[in-house]
């Protein structure tokens, strides 16, 4: 970064798929209900599902998962990952998890972040997320991508976290703004280098 008095990064932080591994827990609560062996794998869309879950029955799981059972989400990085990014950066949670699971989200964040404080910003639609204002998007939705491809702002870049829903369509490859990470651990690592290199 450029000089002390550099306008801070700002970065918005997904949750779901990002920085906690929510579906994984979801599909393992539909595992336990339907007697089902399903992966995550098998979660290649947001919106179209090849396991047999609907999107009413998904949505029914994530609200509850988030509500009452926040505890069996495990986090995506360590606190102290996480730390390396809060304190160069100016971060929000940037997430479309409905507010009435907002206590559930900052339980967990709590008992998985406790020494880090994040303002949490609420989208009803993933597509809103390019138009925010932030520098830097860390995210796994393919409608962030899609709409990210269509933001003219030259400053803003994508880090698209690998998961199997996103990967039908090589974003990286049309355009140099967007840079896909194998785990956030790896896009937190690349975006710190690159403002080291200033
Ligand atoms: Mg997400």
């Amino acid at each position: 970064m450029k000089g002390k008095n550099a306008r801070r990064v700002r970065v918005g932080l997904d949750v779901d798929g990002t920085l906690a591994y929510s579906q994984e827990a979801i599909v393992d609560e539909y595992n336990l209900r339907t007697k089902g062996s399903h992966t995550k794998e098998e979660l290649d869309s947001h919106t179209g599902w090849s396991m047999p879950i609907t999107d009413e029955e998904f949505s029914e799981l994530h609200y509850t998962l988030w509500k009452d059972n926040w505890e069996r989400i495990r986090p995506a990085v360590s606190e102290r990952t996480l730390k390396k990014l809060v304190d160069a950066c100016d971060v929000r949670l940037l997430t479309g998890i409905p507010r009435g699971c907002g206590d559930g989200l900052r339980s967990w964040l709590g008992s998985n972040f406790p020494n880090i404080d994040m303002e949490i910003e609420y989208v009803i639609s993933l597509r809103e997320k390019p138009y925010l204002g932030y520098d830097v998007l860390f995210d796994d939705a393919e409608p962030v991508a899609d709409e990210f491809l269509k933001v003219p702002a030259k400053g803003t870049r994508l880090y698209l976290i690998d998961q199997p829903w996103n990967k039908r369509r090589r974003y990286e490859e049309e355009s140099d703004r967007i840079t896909r990470a194998r785990s956030l651990s790896h896009g937190i690592d690349s975006l710190l280098s690159e403002l080291q290199r200033g």
